[in-house]
């Protein structure tokens, strides 16, 4: 069983069966460019919405929503059709709203300070779950045109790799989202790297690296043992080399862990090289994880210390920490609501 974001426009065809071909057109429009459900695609007769709808019932079914940023930032909890709760997340600026969509229900990469990693995994999304995040978030958003995906939700999307990519294909192919608003972030699956950038897909990669010696990255990321900084080295010099974009090094700055003037030596040797750009994140708070973020003027020096080393780094604005909705923290649990102050560093 699968919804109509799960089915290719030649089996939809079929489903249509001896309607006129201009219904397949009107349908695929409805879908992929209005952001409709099927039922409201009313150029469509209302009994063949109601077939369609019969026939590829929606995969997700929304549990709770909270919002917080005054309703900028907004996330919805869902049930899958196996009975998985997954989180969404989507988030306004000025000038681009963006969602971040979930790829596995649970995580079974175990990084130390990521909520999702904290309580393992329950299982790989399909393509319709994942897209239905997407158009559910499109049609949230509305007004407002949802202009960027990342896949900085729950899951690492390379170890649901076929679904990653074909999601990624429709995406471009169906709603032409391009590199600059496709973004996948990977714990850093070093083959599944390579294989991705020969799939000719327009994306924007972005690689977790937290620390940049091994005994530091192992403690926070179990996979470098298996895929040590050398080897994750060779995957993005390929990425660069296939594909031609510069990739992003994410950062999450832990308090005394990964954000001395050494840290930023090792990651401006490793970075430097790749000509990659660095993401800085102020660690989130998570339940299984006592060691808190760094303080805003080590954050300040930290980056500071990559530009003098003549590197390209940003520090990522902190959204939803009050709703748990902030990176590292979606775990669909409810927890208490305590109130958690949000510290927005200049980005
Ligand atoms: N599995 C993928 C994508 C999901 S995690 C990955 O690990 O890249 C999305 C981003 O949130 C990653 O960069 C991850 O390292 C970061 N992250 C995880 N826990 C965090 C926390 N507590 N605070 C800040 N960032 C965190
Ligand atoms: Fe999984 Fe990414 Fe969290 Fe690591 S940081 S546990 S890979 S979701």
């Amino acid at each position: 069983m699968t919804s109509l974001y799960g089915v290719t426009r030649a089996e939809l065809a079929s489903e249509l069966g001896s309607e006129p071909s201009f219904r397949l057109d009107q349908l695929w429009r409805g879908l992929w460019l209005e952001n409709k459900k099927v039922l409201d695609i009313t150029t469509l007769p209302a009994a063949l919405r109601q077939r369609l709808h019969d026939a590829f019932p929606p995969t997700l079914e929304v549990v709770n929503e909270v919002a917080s940023d005054q309703g900028a930032t907004r996330k919805w909890v869902f049930r899958t059709a196996t009975g998985s709760t997954i989180e969404t997340v989507v988030m306004h600026y000025p000038e681009r709203v963006t969602v971040c969509v979930s790829s596995q229900a649970g995580c079974a990469m175990g990084c130390t300070f990521c909520a999702t990693g904290q309580a393992g995994f329950s299982g790989h999304l399909s393509v319709a779950e994942v897209i239905e995040q997407v158009m559910f978030a499109a049609r949230a958003a509305e007004p407002a045109r949802l202009s960027n995906v990342v896949f900085m939700g729950m899951g690492e999307p390379l170890e649901n790799y076929r679904v990653t990519v074909e999601v990624l294909r429709r995406l471009h192919e169906f709603r032409g989202l391009s590199a600059r608003h496709l973004t996948v972030s990977t714990v850093g699956v070093a083959p599944a790297i390579e294989r991705l950038s020969r799939e000719g897909l327009p994306l924007t990669l972005a690689v977790s690296l937290h620390a940049a010696n091994d005994e530091t990255r192992s403690q926070l990321v179990p996979l470098n043992d298996r895929y040590p900084l050398e080897r994750l080295r060779r995957a993005c010099a390929t990425w660069r080399d296939v594909t031609g974009r510069r990739l992003s090094f994410e950062w999450a700055l832990i308090d005394g862990v990964n954000d001395s003037e050494t840290a930023a030596e090792e990651l401006a040797a490793y970075a430097r090289p790749l000509d990659a750009h660095v993401n800085l994140i102020p660690l989130n708070p998570t339940p299984g994880y006592l060691v808190r973020g760094s303080p805003p003027e080590r954050v300040r020096a930290f980056h500071d210390a990559l530009v003098m080393r003549g590197l390209n780094a940003t520090v990522r604005q902190t959204r939803g920490r009050s709703i748990a909705a902030a990176c590292g923290q979606l775990a669909a649990v409810s927890r208490p609501t305590k109130r958690t102050l949000s510290v927005r560093v200049g980005a």
